[in-house]
């Protein structure tokens, strides 16, 4: 653990299932240190629509790219599948390279870690399957959580992150294939991965009012057959705000369409998902965090 290294802000998705809604947690983010000055470290304009900043909580982006990742010893292809398309998607959004791919974390996973913050400490940027997700003293309906360090330099700069998945209560894969259990509602990877990976990358959570169809809207359908793999062009101009953008990126409305069309296999599943808003499901609650 480098000294300066401050552990950082935590977003949770917190879910509420009315038949197949699901509230995605926080407006505001919870920062944690020791407790309570944590909504500090969210950038100020972050939730302010007439700030650059709005929906951004990490303005500067990450300290270095591509970003290097591992993936847990127990995800399983189709998990990977999912995380791969998202990555693919948000990568398109910028038009170059955001990710690298480094390989199986050989022997961990979300369950190695004692808590949820303490897979912070290996400077390894995991995504992780927490089969044991009560562990993270997270509730059990929420579906996955990012956690990251700041940098030394400044607050709203990404040093490293982890994506901790909660398949204790939910099955996560290919929701258009995946069947829900007794206990378990199915929740499709990449939509899930997309919303977090958003977090991640320094996005926070929009307001259905600002853009209905983002997918950092602080919720997200859960469900067989229930997918959102798709990107807003506000997401686009958020995330090309923090990356900039190259070649046919830089066409905001192009490249929305571009990514679209490679749902396009999908489109039975995301025609259930937007025709299935409703405002009940605005219910959500804040995700609090804390050490
Ligand atoms: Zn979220």
């Amino acid at each position: 653990m480098s000294v300066g290294l401050r552990y950082g802000a935590l977003v949770g998705c917190t879910l509420f299932v009315f038949t197949n809604f699901v509230a995605c947690g926080a407006q505001m983010y919870q920062v944690s240190m020791r407790g309570d000055h944590d909504t500090t470290r969210a950038h100020p304009g972050s939730t302010d629509p007439r700030s650059p900043q709005f929906g951004l909580h990490a303005p500067n982006g990450w300290a270095t790219l591509p970003i290097d990742f591992k993936v847990g010893n127990s995800m399983n292809p189709d998990q990977v599948t999912g995380l791969k398309n998202a990555i693919r998607s948000w990568e398109l959004a910028v038009g170059k390279k955001l990710f690298r791919f480094s390989g199986v974390h050989g022997g961990v996973d979300g369950d190695s870690f004692p808590d949820l913050y303490s897979s912070l400490r290996d400077q390894i940027n995991g995504e992780y399957i927490d089969a044991d997700w009560d562990k993270t003293a997270k509730g059990s309906q929420v579906l996955a959580t990012t956690i990251w360090n700041t940098s030394a330099a400044d607050d709203f700069t990404i040093d490293t992150a982890d994506i901790r998945y909660n398949s204790q209560h939910y099955i996560l894969g290919d929701a258009l294939t995946l069947r829900s259990s007794q206990t378990r509602e199915v929740v499709d990877m990449e939509s899930l991965a997309l919303h977090e990976l958003g977090h991640l990358l320094g996005l926070s959570h929009v307001p259905k009012s600002n853009d209905s169809s983002s997918i950092m809207n602080p919720q997200l359908f859960i469900g067989e057959g229930l997918v959102n793999r798709r990107l807003s062009s506000g997401d686009l101009r958020r995330v090309q705000q923090i990356y900039g953008c190259e070649g046919e990126a830089c066409d905001i409305t192009t490249t929305v369409m571009r990514i679209s069309k490679l749902k396009g296999d999908h489109a039975e599943g995301e025609r259930v998902v937007s025709s299935g808003v409703g405002s009940e499901g605005l219910d959500a609650t804040n995700a609090a965090d804390d050490n």
